[in-house]
């Protein structure tokens, strides 16, 4: 059985530049974000049933998920996230397994499953032989989803003390991918990692 990769890290911690990079060296990618945006994109399967359950002011005029009001809403009401997420979570994992699917018939060496919230979910580690955490100071990562999203201080801030905590991530890591220099240092990671995991697989067949 080919090696399942799990790779996860806080935000701005560069989980997309390091995918990106495994992608390019050959490696399954399955992202789950991308997946949860294709879904409450116009015409995304989530849509007809979000629309049912919350009414039509949560899909804007191009068809897809008002997410700033739909944030709005699931951060004051616990039970208006979970009835979101009774949607979405079957839809993303459907559609995970099918990518996942896809990629092994392809012949893909690995999969490597991008998932921002994978501490958070504990339903994800019992599947995964190796969990990757993208890590560099909060300082960068507040540095960066500033620039990237123009968001101020605070509100980065925020997202960051909602998620598990740098120190939580660490420790259940079984590689760290250190992210605080530039990117050709960061693709030198990338590189090693991959080898690695490329090792491992031989190792087992052997
Ligand atoms: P999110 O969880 O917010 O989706 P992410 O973990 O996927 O973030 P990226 O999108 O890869 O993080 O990186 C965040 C931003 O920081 C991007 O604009 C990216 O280009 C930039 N970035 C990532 N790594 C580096 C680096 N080593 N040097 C400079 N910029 C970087």
């Amino acid at each position: 059985r080919l090696p399942l990769v799990g790779l996860t890290g806080g935000i701005g911690s560069g989980k997309t530049a390091v995918s990106d990079e495994l992608a390019k060296l050959g490696a399954g990618i399955v992202d789950t974000d991308l997946i949860a945006h294709q879904i409450t994109a116009p015409g995304g399967a989530a849509i007809p049933l979000i629309q049912k359950q919350f009414g039509a002011e949560f899909i804007d005029p191009s068809g897809a998920l008002d997410r700033s009001k739909m944030r709005s809403l699931v951060f004051a009401d616990p039970q208006a996230r979970k009835s979101l997420e009774e949607i979405t979570h079957p839809l993303i994992r459907h559609e995970t397994n099918k990518q996942a699917q896809k990629l092994i018939e392809e012949k893909a060496p690995y999969l490597v499953f991008v998932v921002p919230l994978l501490i958070e979910s504990g339903n994800w580690r019992p599947l995964l032989d190796y969990l990757v955490v993208v890590d560099c100071p909060e300082e960068t990562q507040i540095e960066r989803v500033m620039h990237r999203s123009k968001l101020p201080r605070n509100e980065v801030e925020a997202i960051l003390k909602a998620q598990t905590s740098r120190a939580e991530r660490l420790a259940l890591a079984d590689l760290v991918i250190e992210n605080q220099g530039t990117l050709n240092q960061l693709k030198a990671e990338v590189l090693s990692l991959h080898q690695k995991i490329l090792q491992i697989q031989k190792d087992r067949s052997s």
